[in-house]
């Protein structure tokens, strides 16, 4: 059991960071927040800087030395309120209610970065002394508007660092309360496809002798994709990583039923050849093609014979490891040169987004599945990738890292929503949890450190010469 005083003083500061409204998004109080976290790293025994971002700054914090640094890294800056009227409690005061608490950014993400923090303060009052790892802790304050500075931040601060692992900022917990250990995210790119074909709309009649920007643009979109998911543009498979064992045998066994997903997002046409026995592995591992909108044309009440001038779809893709979104725009756009498409206008919204996958085999995770079994008293799933993304790359390239994310954010947490909330059950366990990492970190540390020197004394890795 936590002792009480941890769970109250977490509360307290989570309280504070919870009112301090700091929406990136209107680039609002990020640097009073970024410094109120500072503080409580100061106190918590950290070094720590200020570093200035495009918008907000990032707080860093270090601390201890050995053979194997460890990065958490979480963000301060919160999505906003918006819509107001719908909080049931002040966005920015923190409210308790049922056994859960209230308020913009108690899960996303001061709440995530407040029970590591107090797992922290659990695992020091039991520890003190010099910390045999490297510890970097990254808090962001540009998560929520894409962390427009966090790649170039990382090449520039930590230019010849290397890390082991990196603690994702959340990670999720299952409507059954099981915790998902998260092992990737997959890339994501947006773009969009304009078409023009007439300086004007045009008579229909005209159609006999002129083409549509509508009918050229779904012909464009049609050629892209099979109905059972497949991609069909030229070499767009051929970086796809084939998954390890390890993550085929964990996706093998999905954690949820295909019928359930079913009910849960009431999806009603399955791709051909997507059944129970495959879909689970489908979000983990294949890539994907979405058409997000068409527009142009004559849209409205009744109708209006016309053949429109322009046209637009909106299409994203989510990759997998290591097919590199910039790459695949490159392909698209010669797959419509190709096909007789050299008019369609490709515009990309976003091609930064990298896929990433560490293996279900790390130690970080086998450890941290058995700690979250023990503190939640529950199963836990060990997921091989997000379906979604994360702007988790970074981190990979230039700090050679394995992304694995552990944290509190629940099926019901209604993130970036009016009343987002965490469960204060969860928020304790995931304290201990943390504690319990950290003690593994420093355990695992001296367990590296004694094996280096052991062969300090047998310089031929411990055979006697
Ligand atoms: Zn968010």
């Amino acid at each position: 059991m936590l002792p009480s005083e941890h769970l109250v003083r977490a509360r307290e500061d989570l309280r504070r960071l919870v009112r301090i409204p700091s929406v990136s998004a209107r680039g609002e109080c990020l640097s009073e927040c970024a410094h109120a976290v500072r503080d409580l790293l100061v106190a918590a025994g950290f070094r720590t800087e200020i570093c200035a971002g495009e918008i907000g700054p990032f707080v860093v914090a270090e601390i201890g030395d050995g053979p194997l640094a460890v990065m958490v890294y979480n963000h301060y800056d919160v999505q906003p309120e918006d819509p107001a009227p719908l909080w049931k409690s002040p966005p920015f005061e923190l409210s308790e209610r049922d056994g859960r608490w209230y308020g913009r950014g108690v899960a996303d993400d001061k709440g995530e970065f407040i029970s590591r923090l107090e797992g922290w303060r659990l695992f020091r009052e039991e520890h003190p002394g010099p910390l045999p790892f490297r510890f970097i802790w990254l808090i962001d304050g540009e998560e929520e508007i894409g962390s427009p500075s966090l790649e170039t931040f990382l090449k520039t601060r930590f230019q010849d660092e290397k890390v082991d692992v990196c603690w994702w900022e959340y990670g999720e917990i299952d409507s059954t309360g099981r915790p998902i250990v998260l092992c990737g995210f997959k890339g994501v790119m947006a773009v969009e496809l304009r078409c023009r074909t007439a300086r004007a709309d045009l008579h229909s009649s005209l159609g006999a002798v002129f083409d549509n920007p509508l009918w050229r643009l779904a012909a464009a979109t049609a050629s892209l994709r099979d109905g059972s998911g497949r991609v069909l543009i030229e070499g767009f498979y051929d970086a796809v990583r084939q998954p390890a064992q390890d993550g085929l045998d964990v996706a093998a066994k999905p954690p949820f039923s295909f019928d359930s997903l079913v009910q849960a997002t009431g999806g009603q046409k399955v791709l051909d050849g997507i059944d129970e026995a495959n879909f689970y592995a489908a979000m983990n591992f294949e890539p994907c093609m979405n058409v997000n909108g068409f527009s142009g044309g004559y849209a409205g009440e009744g109708a209006k014979t016309v053949v429109p001038a322009e046209g637009s779809v909106k299409i994203d893709f989510r990759v997998v490891p290591d097919q590199d979104p910039q790459h695949v725009v490159r392909l698209l756009r010669a797959h419509l040169d190709r096909l007789g498409f050299e008019d369609v206008e490709l515009i990309v919204h976003d091609a930064n987004v990298k896929p990433v996958r560490s293996s279900t085999d790390h130690w970080f995770i086998q450890d941290a599945r058995e700690i979250l079994e023990k503190h939640f008293e529950r199963p836990v799933i060990v997921q091989p990738s997000s379906p979604a993304s994360g702007t988790a790359h970074p981190f990979v390239e230039q700090l050679g890292a394995d992304i694995v994310g552990i944290g509190l954010t629940h099926h019901g947490a209604m993130l970036h929503s009016p009343n987002e909330n965490i469960i204060i059950e969860q928020f304790e366990a995931m304290i201990e949890c943390s504690a319990a990492l950290f003690r593994r970190f420093a355990e695992r540390a001296a367990g590296m450190r004694s094996e280096i020197k052991s062969n300090d004394v047998f310089p031929m890795n411990g055979v006697t010469p």
